[in-house]
């Protein structure tokens, strides 16, 4: 009986058909008022599973959402869809709030979003005010931030466990896409629900395509991407609040539409750029995690990692901003072993071993996933307890074949490399030295060596692949330092002897991803109608002064251009148009549709619709043309000046040398070229002072004046060149 009226409320309401996952169950056990912990994947669906119960319980629902910033968008969602729902924050005008506690106290309201530090404000006046009203159910978002274990600690969620207390009658219904062991007992204990229902989803996101490509190169490895994909939204994350402005500034450059977003900009300049990201009216957001916890955006079609973030959890929540509206998306991680190292410094937690420990263990699974050569889903899903029964079949890893061969002459020939510099050297430089290159950074006197160049005949690529699968196997390690060296180990011997085989990974081009599988069958959407339609919703967006979203997904334009509904009822039948949208915006939407059909001599296809289905969009192949960075490299080496090019290129003179640096960490420059050989010196003493933190700027502010970021960079890039790490 409950549920057939939840099923209503989803369709009329909501406008969908059916629930997804644990929705249903979630909400039944919440409708028998019992406490309930919803662990979903971003994107699920969890807000419906206290919004549904909020709309039939009698009273208020209490929200708990720890974002003022997005308060207000996921209010103004609800009454779009006809819900009487408001939130209570410090952004807001006392006059504001007069207004939302006066329409608490008439009964009006059904959900009221607060920030948790405002519930159980000192003198505990709001549960007072609380106590004095009729509550029906307090909801916990982000849950995991109870948890010190988790990955975002918020103290102030601590004081939630009086709410127990306080009203033991009032069900709780807490909800996190956070699933490890320990962040769920902490939710249980610290909320004092201990007996609460537990729902947990399948944390699969078939949607999502994961893929890995390894650091080297990233930014055009990066453009390469991002070429096909310039009407798409995407978030790139950095570790760096540095490395988030200066990417920005050369996706620009390229004529991206890109903004950065970091922790340390102003409160302004953070809320305008989300706000542009939101409005569809900036692309890509280059951003720090501190961006997009809960960022509600739905059609968000990539998420690409620089760096590499500090655990699996953390990965999978932030590549689960991608496609919470089901439609083919991407995860990209740029992947090094470097980052790896380079991360273990701040995984040490003072004075506290047995935390130091799990973050280091946690650390070298992200490694693991990173020089995965198996499924990718697979390993994220058992990463959460989950087993999927066979390979995804839409990761890159499925998408190649790993063979293996006899690589005892190869090893032989790496090893002996290593023995032969007494263990000293980084690998790009005993990739070069194995190739013989004629570069003026291999020291003369390895130049006398045997084993010099005995590698030509094995290109570059895939000696970084070799003495991967090399160390990965233990043949040979890297030292733990910020210009790490390859070393031996105790097996080494054994190969150099010829007492023991060695297997490698045979190399294989990674296939040309294949066109989404999950949608295939769905019929191709007409593109200039989604496009008439998308300019319609930003119109209606700006006027009601919220995100396009909030008034239909990219999802349901897709599904209108596809199905082509032409009634309301038509209307009606495509996924997330419900009776209150459907009144403010349906006519005017099928206007469009109406008239696109007559002009292109269309007619409907809504009884194609079946329920489930949802159209996929397509990946777009990739096309490459020569690169800005090669523009630049070639007419400097036909002569021109730095700031020749720059004022050629119509580009800042900081990215001509950006450029350029690309080249030196490839070897292709020599940082002489650029930079006079005692400000080379003075700059490197500066970088391995200043270490890994603090970035560009603190190194340059120690040089001072006479020093360009530019120069900076260029050796840098060098130093990189010959320490890269595996
Ligand atoms: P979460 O909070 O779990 O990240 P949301 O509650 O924001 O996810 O839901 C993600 C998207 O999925 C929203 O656009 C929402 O309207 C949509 N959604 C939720 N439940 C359903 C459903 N049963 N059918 C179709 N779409 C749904
Ligand atoms: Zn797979």
């Amino acid at each position: 009986m409950n549920i057939t009226r939840a099923k209503e409320i989803l369709k009329h309401q909501f406008g969908y058909d059916s629930f997804r996952m644990n929705q249903e169950a979630a909400i039944e056990a919440v409708l028998e008022k019992k406490d309930a912990v919803v662990l979903m994947p971003t994107g699920g669906g969890k807000s419906l599973c206290y919004q549904i119960p909020a709309l039939m319980l009698d009273g208020l629902t209490v929200v708990v959402s720890p974002l003022i910033a997005l308060m207000k968008d996921q209010v103004d969602a609800l009454v779009n869809n006809g819900v009487n729902a408001a939130f209570l924050n410090s952004s807001q005008s006392n006059q504001e709030q007069i207004e939302v506690f006066q329409r608490i106290k008439s009964g009006d309201l059904k959900l009221l979003y607060v920030a948790p530090e405002r519930l159980l404000q000192s003198g505990e006046q709001f549960i007072d005010f609380l106590e004095s009203i009729n509550v029906s159910l307090f909801a916990i978002d982000e849950a995991h931030c109870i948890s010190s274990w988790g990955h975002d600690f918020r103290p102030e969620y601590i004081q939630l466990g009086k709410l127990k207390r306080y009203f033991p009658e009032i069900p709780i219904i807490a909800l996190t896409a956070t699933a490890d062991k320990l962040v769920r007992k902490d939710i249980f204990e610290r909320l004092n629900i201990t007996r609460a229902e537990l729902f947990i989803s399948s944390f699969n996101r078939p949607n999502i395509y994961y893929s890995v490509e390894q650091k080297r190169g990233s930014f055009e490895k990066l453009l390469d991407f991002l070429e096909p994909r310039r009407e798409e939204s995407g978030i790139i994350y950095c570790l760096s609040r540095a490395s988030t402005e200066s990417l920005a500034m050369d996706l620009k450059d390229e004529g991206f539409s890109a903004l950065p977003y970091h922790a340390g900009l102003t409160r302004e300049t953070r809320q305008k750029n989300q706000e542009l990201f939101l409005n569809d009216d900036v692309k890509i957001i280059v951003a720090t995690i501190a961006f997009g916890m809960g960022i509600d955006k739905s059609n968000v079609r990539f998420v690409v990692h620089m760096d590499l973030p500090k655990n699996v959890e953390s990965y999978y929540q932030e590549t689960g901003r991608a496609g919470r509206d089901g439609l083919e998306s991407r995860a990209l991680l740029f992947f090094s072993w470097g980052d790896v190292i380079k991360l273990k410094g701040f995984a040490e937690i003072e004075n506290n071993q047995q935390q130091s420990e799990i973050m280091l263990k946690k650390l070298n699974q992200m490694g693991e996933y990173g020089d995965l050569k198996s499924c990718r889903r697979r390993f994220l899903l058992k990463y959460f307890d989950e087993n999927l029964n066979k390979d995804c079949a839409h990761c890159d890893n499925c998408d190649t074949d790993f063979e293996k061969f006899d690589g005892t002459v190869i090893a032989q020939k790496a090893l002996s490399a290593v023995a032969r510099t007494d263990q000293k050297m980084g690998l790009t430089y005993l990739v070069d030295f194995l190739r013989g290159s004629k570069s003026q950074k291999i020291w003369d006197s390895h130049k006398n060596l045997k084993t010099y160049g005995v590698g030509a005949d094995i290109s570059k690529d895939d000696w970084f692949e070799y003495f991967r699968d090399l160390i990965q196997q233990g043949f040979l390690a890297q030292t733990e330092s910020q210009f790490p060296a390859i070393v031996l180990t105790e097996t080494s011997l054994d190969v150099l002897k010829g007492e023991r085989k060695v297997e490698l990974y045979k190399i294989t081009e990674k296939k040309e991803e294949k066109l989404s599988l999950v949608g295939q069958q769905a019929p191709p959407y007409e593109k200039p109608l989604f496009d008439e339609l998308k300019t319609l919703r930003t119109a209606l967006a700006r006027k009601e002064n919220v995100p396009p979203y909030v008034i239909f997904s990219d999802a349901a334009l897709i599904e209108m251009a596809t199905y082509l509904p032409l009634s309301t009822a038509d209307m009606l039948k495509i996924s997330g148009v419900g009776d209150v949208k459907m009144s403010k915006y349906g006519t005017e939407f099928l206007a469009i549709i109406a008239r696109y059909t007559e002009k292109n001599e269309l007619s409907s296809k809504i009884g194609l619709k079946s329920k489930r289905r949802e159209p996929k969009t397509r990946i777009k192949r990739n096309v490459s043309g020569e690169s800005t960075y090669s523009i630049s490299y070639k007419m400097f080496k036909d002569g021109k000046s730095v700031a020749d090019i720059a004022r050629e290129r119509g580009f800042a003179v900081s990215t001509i040398e950006n450029h350029l640096a690309k080249f030196i960490e490839t070897g292709e420059l020599s940082v002489n070229d650029l930079v006079s050989e005692e400000k080379i010196e003075a700059i490197r003493s500066a970088v391995i002072e200043c270490g890994d933190d603090g970035g560009l700027s603190k190194i340059k502010e120690k040089l001072g004046e006479n020093f360009t970021y530019g120069e900076i960079r260029a050796v840098i890039a060098d130093f990189m060149s010959n320490y890269a790490a595996a």
